[in-house]
């Protein structure tokens, strides 16, 4: 049988207070007595007993005669008469009362076994049931009352509660009250507990002659009980393993409703230190996090908001831990704040994790030196604090060539000595990080004076050098470049590129050496920048195009424009090609901005010859670099066909140097173009190796007399012959010849008298946007001469 914690048997007397026990007991007899005279006199008589009664008076009257019959015969009949009547009345009377007592009595039993919920049993000495009440009966799951008389009720109960049960009824049995609980069977074998009152029937003597054993079944209470016992150490087991800290605080934080046990894995202190003094974990905060802590309990406790807190505390063997604490408040029915529920964990580990990461994001893989993102938080840091430092970047020389003769493993490894080899040359608080590659930039505060800076390079330099010669490596040197905060820039990025450019500059000036960042330098960041900016500026659609007429000297008429590209800096306004061309073609951006052009102004071609200017035609710069790429010839051919246009109408415009770059690449390049259909002009015709006989081997169209032929023509009488000679030498060879910045009607005046095909120049239009073109005086079809 298994008992539920509560149902341990046990077994309680009813001895000392005797008097109270009597007073009880003169109460009830007084609800009986009340209840027995209410209802004394309803009893009806059987006719048994009125005969008995009749009969008894009967006797009285005739004992009555005969006692007197000796005196006077008429009187003995008169009192024979009289005294058995009021012999009949009196004992009428009591048999009345005594019937209706008895009839109230058993009335109030069966009402009172009706009320009972108890198994009522009346035992006798021995301890037999000698009668069980029926809803007795019933909870012990027999089938009648009579199936239990007699059975020994002692014999019902096993171990520990037959001990119990034995030692309450003989209590009982020597005239004291007990009560006992424990478990027994019912007749089914069905396990139950039972909570039993024994009270002793006295005999009238001072003896007891039996028990009568009340006893309330329990089980349903019991196996509740024991339900809730296995939550709750079900609840404390899992609060305890789960290494939280579950709280309940009243609404001021003045103490705890409850606190599981996980609290001593959190904070290291027990749930009682806790419930004894509520404070005492928070004397574990550090201080620098107590006030964002007491701010958080705050706002819940009267902004009635959740709240998340993040703090660290010193465990009292002197471990630091960071906890995680959650509380919610919870309101009542008027909306105050009832007590404050939530969660507290540790969450070192997680903190641990977070502060290796940022340890990794901001590390250097290869050598353990802080890397690139951290250089530039520290530059961040430094600028905002206005303070002078510099900035030193180190650019081992050569090393790509080592990297592939050593491979890319032995490489690194040298890499990771060299870094040591730096740091050990620096001062010890100067800041060292890797920028990638065989890049390093070192950040020297306090750095005022240009000296002290240049002996920490030398140093550095010297270092790498010895470290080379016992590398034998032979190659390893270095190039330094140092910028200053704030001369040579206020912020990150100039300061940063002023390095870099300084460091070109030693590259440049020979390699193993160091270099300031000066003026010239601070004016080449903006081609830095413009650099930077290039790559993105076609997608943003940064770019676009104008146009400048060509014209026919005498008639003023439009022949064609030639396509400027301009550029729409968001910062810096509109940037000249002559600035960001060179730049272009550097990074190798020119063949895609090229591609762009070449569309745009042939779509735009498109557009004016149908709306009308069907004579006209385009000229298209085509820089050096583009030459050399052959898909400059697809690039052409797709876009005429894209806008279908006749390669008759596109002129392309090629400097003598880009020519002369590759002569042959540029001849079949050319040779390609030319058999489209598309017209060949030499730009800036006289500035490179003007050979008009090896001009004559790229077979051009046109030849473009530079500008600054024309601003002296005027003026020099050499100038002007030369300009006639090579207008002259051009018929001859039959190409058109157009002179460019025309300036001075007196220029225009002379290029007429010399037979110049074209010309070009502000003084007859400056470069327009596309919507100003059919605005000039463009040729009709039939001006056209060739
Ligand atoms: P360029 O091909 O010699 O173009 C003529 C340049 O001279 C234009 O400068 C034009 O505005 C300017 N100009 C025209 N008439 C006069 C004048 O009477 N007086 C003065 N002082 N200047 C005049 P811009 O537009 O700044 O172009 C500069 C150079 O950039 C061009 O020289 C060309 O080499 C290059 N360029 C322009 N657009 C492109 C392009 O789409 N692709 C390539 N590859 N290069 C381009
Ligand atoms: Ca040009
Ligand atoms: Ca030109």
């Amino acid at each position: 049988m298994s008992q539920s914690p509560q149902s341990g048997s046990s077994s309680t007397v009813a001895s000392g207070d005797r008097s109270r026990q009597g007073h009880k007991t003169a109460r009830n007899q007084e609800f009986l007595a009340f209840f027995l005279s209410t209802r004394s006199d309803r009893a009806t008589l059987s006719w048994t007993v009125l005969t008995q009664i009749g009969l008894a008076g009967l006797g009285v009257g005739a004992l009555c005669y005969l006692a007197l019959s000796f005196v006077s015969e008429g009187a003995a009949s008169c009192a024979g008469v009289v005294s058995g009547a009021i012999a009949f009345a009196f004992f009428l009377r009591r048999a009345r009362r005594s019937a209706a007592r008895a009839n109230a009595t058993t009335a109030l039993a069966k009402a009172l076994l009706d009320a009972n919920r108890e198994c009522l049993k009346l035992l006798d000495a021995d301890g037999r049931m000698v009668r069980i009440s029926e809803y007795g009966a019933e909870l012990m799951e027999a089938s009648a009352p009579e199936q239990l008389a007699g059975s020994n009720w002692l014999g019902f109960w096993s171990g520990e509660d037959a001990t119990a049960a034995h030692d309450a009824f003989h209590a009982a049995m020597s005239g004291a009250r007990a009560t006992f609980r424990g478990s027994c069977p019912t007749t089914s074998g069905a396990p139950k507990t039972w909570h039993s009152r024994l009270i002793p029937i006295e005999n009238g003597d001072g003896g007891v002659e039996g028990v009568i054993c009340a006893s309330q079944d329990m089980t349903q209470q019991a196996e509740l009980a024991a339900a809730l016992c296995a939550r709750e150490t079900l609840m404390s087991e899992m609060e305890a393993h789960v290494g939280l800290c579950f709280y309940s605080y009243n609404a001021d934080f003045t103490g705890f409703h409850h606190i599981s046990a996980g609290c001593a894995a959190v904070f290291g202190l027990d749930a009682q230190t806790f419930r004894e003094s509520p404070q005492a974990w928070m004397a574990l905060v550090l201080q620098e996090d107590l006030p964002q802590l007491t701010a958080a309990m705050r706002r819940i406790a009267e902004s009635k908001v959740s709240q998340k807190a993040l703090y660290r505390i010193r465990r009292l063997d002197g471990n630091v831990r960071w906890i995680q604490s959650t509380g919610s408040p919870v309101l009542d029915s008027a909306g105050n704040v009832a007590r404050i529920v939530g969660i507290s964990e540790d969450v070192t580990a997680e903190q641990d994790r977070l502060a290796e990461l940022d340890r990794l994001a901001f590390t250097d893989s290869l050598t353990g030196l802080a890397n690139r993102a951290a250089l530039m938080c520290r530059i961040d840091e430094r600028c905002r604090k206005q303070a002078p430092f510099a900035l030193m970047f180190i650019d081992l020389d050569r090393f790509k060539v080592l990297n592939d003769t050593l491979g890319h493993t032995a490489a690194d490894r040298l890499l990771k000595s060299l870094s040591r080899v730096i740091r050990a040359a620096l001062p010890a608080d100067a800041f060292l990080a890797r920028l990638g590659g065989d890049e390093f930039a070192v950040l020297i505060d306090g750095a005022k004076h240009k000296d002290p800076l240049a002996e920490i390079a030398r140093a550095t330099l010297d270092a790498l050098v010895q470290a080379d010669q016992a590398h034998r490596a032979g190659t390893i040197t270095a190039s330094i470049g140092i910028s200053v905060f704030p001369e040579n820039g206020g912020n990150r990025e100039t300061l940063l590129t002023s390095a870099d450019i300084a460091m070109y500059a030693a590259k440049k000036a020979g390699r193993n050496g160091y270099r300031f960042a000066d003026k010239d330098s601070s004016e080449r960041i903006v081609d830095f920048e413009l650099e930077r900016d290039l790559p993105a500026a076609l997608a943003k659609k940064e770019f676009q195009l104008h146009y400048q007429a060509i014209h026919e000297p005498h008639t003023r008429e439009v022949r064609s424009v030639e396509a400027l590209i301009r550029w729409r800096h968001p910062e810096r306004g509109l940037v000249s090609p002559g600035v960001f061309i060179p730049i272009l073609e550097e990074s190798g951006f020119i063949a895609e901005v090229g591609a762009w052009v070449m569309d745009d102004a042939l779509r735009q071609l498109a557009l004016w010859r149908q709306a009308g200017a069907r004579a006209l035609g385009v000229s298209v710069n085509v820089s050096a670099r583009q030459l050399r790429d052959a898909t400059i010839v697809d690039v052409v051919d797709e876009a005429l066909r894209r806008h279908a246009l006749p390669a008759s109408t596109l002129q392309l415009e090629l400097t003598e140097s880009a020519l002369m770059d590759d002569p042959s690449l540029a001849q079949r390049t050319l040779g390609a173009l030319k058999k489209l259909g598309v017209r060949i002009a030499i730009d800036d015709f006289g500035t490179g190796y003007s050979s008009l006989r090896y001009l004559a081997d790229f077979a051009p169209d046109c030849v473009k007399i530079d500008r600054s032929f024309i601003t002296r023509m005027e003026s020099d009488q050499a100038t002007r012959s030369i300009v006639c000679g090579i207008i002259q030498m051009c018929h001859t060879l039959g190409l058109s010849v157009t002179a460019e910045g025309v300036e001075e009607t007196a220029q225009l005046e002379l290029l007429r008298h010399a037979q110049c095909d074209f010309v070009q120049g502000f003084l007859l239009s400056r470069p327009v946007a596309p919507d100003d073109v059919l605005g000039l005086p463009i040729a009709t079809p039939s001006a056209l001469i060739d």
